[in-house]
Formats: structure tokens, sequence, C-alpha cells
């Protein structure tokens, strides 16, 4: 399967300048989507968990089917005001200004070794912000899997010393 192939690239979106990577066309290709989830698999085969985080909104849809084939737990990491209980968050710096995430206090136990998904690494904030909370909270990030990743953003810069891999590479 060459992924690559399945992956839309809308040029523009959302804004001038940033070459989209749009994976509706993998998730919507029953072929690609069971290869992007079986590729993952692989992946984190090569390490102990129990848990595995995505990040608001495409990390649901590829860290809930790798959840569900590895009989592992899932967890949501979220913007900010969408988790209902009790939670921790940290805040990042963008280009322009900051972002936040969110996850649930009670989502990770000390101890707990965790891996995070997502469609793709660009320039590493969001995942950095997801492992100062699952460190925060006592948590091993054991592992980082990517669909694709953008070199070029070099978000691994952020990322020293963690087990990082993706499935395609730009
Ligand atoms: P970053 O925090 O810069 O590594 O950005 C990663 C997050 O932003 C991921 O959740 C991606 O879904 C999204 N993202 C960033 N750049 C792109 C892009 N060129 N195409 C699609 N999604 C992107």
């Amino acid at each position: 399967m060459n992924l690559k192939d399945k992956i839309r690239n809308i040029e523009g979106f959302p804004k001038e300048g940033i070459g989209f990577k749009d994976i509706t066309t993998v998730l919507k290709d029953k072929d690609a989507f069971k290869y992007s989830i079986d590729e993952l698999k692989k992946m984190s085969s090569e390490v102990e968990f129990d848990t595995i985080l995505g990040p608001e909104a495409r990390g649901f849809l590829v860290g809930a089917p790798l959840a569900y084939a590895t009989n592992k737990a899932f967890v949501p990491v979220r913007k900010p005001g969408k988790l209902p209980a009790e939670t921790i968050s940290y805040e990042y710096d963008l280009e322009y200004g900051t972002d936040k995430l969110e996850i649930h206090k009670d989502a990770i136990n000390k101890g707990d070794k965790v891996i995070i998904v997502d469609d793709l690494l660009a320039t590493g904030g969001t995942v950095l912000s997801t492992i100062k909370m699952v460190e925060e909270l006592g948590g091993e990030v054991v592992g980082i899997y990517f669909l694709m990743e953008l070199t070029f953003l070099n978000g691994r810069k952020h990322l020293e010393g963690y087990n990082i891999k993706s499935i395609i590479e730009y």
C-alpha cells in the first residue's frame, strides 16, 4: 500500500502557504484505513503500554480504532472547555499566539505507560503539550506514532529522547 497516494493535499488551506494533508480520503478507503491502523499496531507492538492518547480531533480517528485493535484504553486530549470533569491543561506557543490542550485529571494514573497517536507531526507543539500533561500526572510516554510527518518543520527537535515513528514522511 502506498499511503501517500491516498492522502489528499489541499494547497492554501486553512490559509495561504499551508499544504493541508487531508486524511478523509484515507478514512473513506477501507483498505487504506485498515492499513493505517495495522501499521500503527505494528509500531505499538514494540512497546508495553496501558493507554493510548489521541489529540482532538484527528487523533481520535486513529487513536480509538488502535485502542480497539490492541485491546487498550483510550484517552481523549481536547481543546479547552470540552471535557466535563476535572482537567489539567498545558498551554503552548504557536507561531502567532498560544494554544491550550486539556485532559481529565483521572485519565492517567501514576506509572501508566502511554502512547500518543495523531494523524500528523508538524511543529510538534500538540504532542509536546500532551507529553507534558501525561508526565505531570506521573505517566510515562513510551511511544509517539503518526500516519505522517512533515520533516521540513523539524517537529522532532522538540521531542528529543522520545520514541517517535511515522508511516510516511514529507
Ligand atoms: P503540530 O502541533 O504543529 O505538530 O501540528 C499537529 C496537529 O495539527 C495535528 O493534530 C494535525 O492534525 C494538524 N496539522 C498541522 N499541520 C497540518 C497539515 N499541513 N495538514 C493537516 N493537518 C495539520
